[in-house]
């Protein structure tokens, strides 16, 4: 996707400050954060929204979710964290790229707005 400024975060065609990566994960710093910790984890290939995940890519979900315990951990998220994936125009999503939010140190309220 080459209009897609999360397929060009995780080419280095535009900057970030980089959290964790490996071949087909890349996790940064959130520019607007919400919380005193605010990450984004991204799988490097363009998968715009969770209802456009394929079984194929399944594994690469699953790697995903299996990373957050070790990134929030490597954050000192150690009292807990929230993880938020918006989707389409009621989640409010607003970057077309799929990707989680780990947010924490603050108290995170219940419900969302
Ligand atoms: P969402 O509203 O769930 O689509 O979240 C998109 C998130 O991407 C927001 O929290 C933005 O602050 C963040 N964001 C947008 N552009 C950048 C960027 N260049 N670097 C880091 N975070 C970004
Ligand atoms: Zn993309």
């Amino acid at each position: 996707m080459n209009d897609c400024i999360f397929c060009k975060i995780a080419a280095k065609e535009i900057p970030s400050k980089a959290v964790y990566e490996d071949e087909e994960i890349y996790c940064f710093h959130d520019l607007e954060p919400q919380a005193p910790v605010h990450v984004l984890i991204i799988p490097k290939k363009h998968i715009a929204s969770t209802d456009e995940i394929m079984p194929g890519d399944l594994g690469l979900m699953g790697r995903m979710m299996g990373k957050i315990g070790e990134i929030a951990s490597g954050l000192g998220l150690e009292n807990g964290y929230r993880v938020v994936i918006n989707c389409g125009e009621d989640g409010m999503q607003t970057v077309k790229h799929l990707h989680m939010h780990l947010l924490g140190k603050r108290k995170l309220t219940w419900p969302p707005g």
